[in-house]
C-alpha cells in the first residue's frame, strides 16, 4: 500500500519517533507548525476519521490518551490536538493522525 505513514510505521522510511506501543506510534512532524509538533498515528490504516467505525472507538480513544502521555513527556502544560478530515479541511496524508 502506497501510504507514507504506513511506511514510517514499518520503518521503511525514517521518522523521528517519540513513542510507540502496540496500537500507535508518535513521530515529529517534518514541517512543524508549533515549537512541539508531534503526529500520533494508529498502526491500523484508516484513511480518515470519518471512516472510523464503532469497532475503532477504543483505538481512537487510545490516540488521545497517548497524546496526553506525549504532552507530559514533552513537558507541555497547554496544548492543542487537531485532526483534519478531508482535503477541504486540510488533510494531506490519507492515514488518520492526531496533531
Ligand atoms: P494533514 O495535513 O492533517 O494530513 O497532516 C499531515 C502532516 O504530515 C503535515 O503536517 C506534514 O508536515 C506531515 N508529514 C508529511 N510527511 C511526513 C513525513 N514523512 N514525516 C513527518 N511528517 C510528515
Ligand atoms: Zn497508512
Amino acid at each position: 500500500m502506497d501510504c507514507i505513514f504506513c511506511k514510517i510505521i514499518k520503518k521503511e522510511i525514517p521518522g523521528t519517533f517519540v513513542f510507540e506501543d502496540e496500537q500507535c506510534v508518535a513521530f515529529r512532524d517534518m514541517n512543524p507548525q508549533a515549537p512541539t509538533h508531534v503526529l500520533i498515528v494508529p498502526k491500523k490504516h484508516i484513511k480518515k476519521i470519518a471512516d472510523a467505525s464503532e469497532a475503532d472507538k477504543n483505538l481512537i480513544g487510545h490516540l488521545f490518551i497517548a497524546a496526553n502521555e506525549m504532552a507530559q513527556k514533552e513537558k507541555l502544560k497547554d496544548y492543542r490536538l487537531v485532526i483534519n478530515n478531508g482535503a477541504e479541511a486540510g488533510q494531506s496524508v490519507w492515514h488518520i493522525h492526531l496533531h
